[in-house]
């Protein structure tokens, strides 16, 4: 058939492109992606695929619809037209591998649950029983413990501090949930930083200041505060709060508060409050190790009924060090994928997936390569950034690549200080956030960042 060079017939064809497509993609991702496609043409210029759900279509589209159409035009001389058709795996001829216990029920009852909180915005599935303990967090966890049983007794304030993703927020609701257990009179009242602060500004232009208080100091037990650091830099905020702390602590009630950094760190925040922040106790939330990684994966996969063997267990916790949101984000991405698209999760499956999702395992982006990158941008010497000379034409690139070194590494302050020549890892918060915030006003700084982050995703 002469419109179809090379192919005898058009039934020719469909084969011909299958075993191209075979040679251009790994056997995995062919296994992966095309075993149950079934494909058929449909007139003389377009090609229909059907296969088993949305997910496996758009996973084509996204990184093989070109091979595909390109091995039509070889073939043809024709641009065809590829159309996804989604049926039910039932209807695929090949079987389908048994689908692993889904977890979509469960995130979508998880999502309900949410949308019932309980009254005092408590979320009642964070509790004491699934926080997983281990040496970062067995002090914090034994404060909040104590503090549950007996509050305004030892430790108060209780001061939590810790970077994104590690559980503060958790444990703020499991003390909440432990001490209503305890006490179920017990008036508690839960507020991130962000939502005390707007409450402020609305009391101030709706002239309630008198409710605001009457609410925060005479109808308060325990006072918890996720996320403090937020008021930082808002004068009324923090005046507000001051005198609530202190109409609280006069009257022994507990205050909790959590942070992303020790008070001393958080900038712009008045050194009263500071001080009183440290009065009480003050505990800490890091990293948690391998062996630890390990156990809130297994706790996570069997609290959500997912089936995951040991050797992708350890692959997770392995790769995958920066937090415990990440840590159980790619838990749920692996088992979804899998589930989705039917397929078995083992080791090569969440090593495809993850390294899509995190950037945690592309080996060449570190601390150095992004130096490089920003030095070469600047026409500067490695050395200039680790140097100690404060001249604006260093110090802007060097809080740069501070910056990009938090938000695309992910390492800690300390870490990217050490690496910097040394510095203290207040040098460094006070680098990423002044250029978070000139982020919005400066309109150069933003466009040199682009730059810098488009060659950082090309080299990722
Ligand atoms: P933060 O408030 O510090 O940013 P979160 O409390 O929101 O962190 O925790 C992020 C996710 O990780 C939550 O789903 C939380 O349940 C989970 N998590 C954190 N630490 C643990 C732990 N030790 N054991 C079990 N789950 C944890
Ligand atoms: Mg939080």
């Amino acid at each position: 058939m002469a419109d179809f060079l090379g192919c005898d017939s058009i039934e020719d064809l469909v084969p011909k492109v299958i075993d191209a497509l075979k040679t251009k993609v790994s056997e995995f991702n062919y296994n992966n992606w095309f075993r149950y496609a079934q494909w058929s043409l449909e007139g003389e210029k377009t090609i229909r695929i059907q296969i088993p759900n949305k997910f496996v279509r758009d996973w084509i589209l996204d990184n093989y619809l070109e091979i595909i159409k390109f091995e039509f035009f070889k073939l043809t001389g024709k641009e065809f037209e590829v159309l996804f058709q989604i049926i039910p795996p039932s209807e695929l001829k090949q079987p389908v591998f048994p689908q692993i216990k889904n977890q979509v029920a469960p995130t979508q009852a998880a999502k309900k649950e949410q949308l019932l909180k309980l009254p005092v915005g408590i979320n009642a599935r964070y509790t004491f029983d699934n926080y997983v303990v281990g040496n970062s967090n067995q002090f914090v966890f034994a404060a909040c413990q104590a503090v549950a049983n007996n509050p305004a007794k030892n430790y108060n304030p209780l001061f939590i501090y810790g970077g994104v993703g590690l559980g503060k927020t958790h444990l703020l609701n499991a003390l909440a949930l432990e001490a209503l257990k305890k006490n179920p009179s017990l008036k508690i009242i839960f507020v991130t930083g962000e939502q005390f602060t707007n409450e402020v500004i609305n009391s101030i232009r709706y002239d309630k200041t008198y409710d605001l208080r009457k609410k925060y100091r005479d109808n308060c037990d325990i006072l918890l505060i996720d996320d403090v650091q937020f008021i930082a830099g808002k004068e009324r905020t923090m005046e507000e709060f001051f005198h609530t702390f202190n109409s609280l602590y006069e009257d022994r009630k507990q205050i909790i508060v959590t942070s992303d950094t020790l008070p001393k760190d958080i900038l712009q925040l008045e050194e009263r409050l500071r001080s009183r922040f440290s009065w009480g106790l003050l505990a800490d939330i890091q990293i948690p190790d391998f062996e630890t990684r390990c156990a809130i994966l297994r706790r996570k996969a069997e609290d959500d009924h997912i089936n995951m063997p040991d050797d992708v267990c350890q692959f997770i916790a392995m790769h995958v060090k920066t937090n415990v949101r990440d840590l159980e984000g790619s838990l749920i991405r692996l088992s979804a994928f899998a589930s989705l698209a039917c397929i078995p999760m083992t080791v090569n499956v969440a090593r495809d997936v993850l390294k899509n999702v995190l950037g945690v395992m592309a080996p060449h982006l570190s601390i150095e390569g992004i130096q490089t990158m920003v030095a070469d941008h600047y026409g500067l010497k490695i050395h200039d950034l680790k140097s100690e000379r404060r001249h604006r034409n260093l110090a802007l690139p060097r809080q740069i690549a501070m910056y990009l070194c938090k938000k695309h590494i992910k390492a800690s302050f300390p870490e990217i200080g050490a690496k910097f020549g040394g510095k203290d890892h207040t040098t460094v918060i006070h680098a990423v956030q002044k250029i978070k915030s000139a982020f919005d006003q400066d309109i150069g700084l933003r466009s040199q960042l682009e730059q810098l982050e488009n060659l950082i995703q090309k080299n990722s």
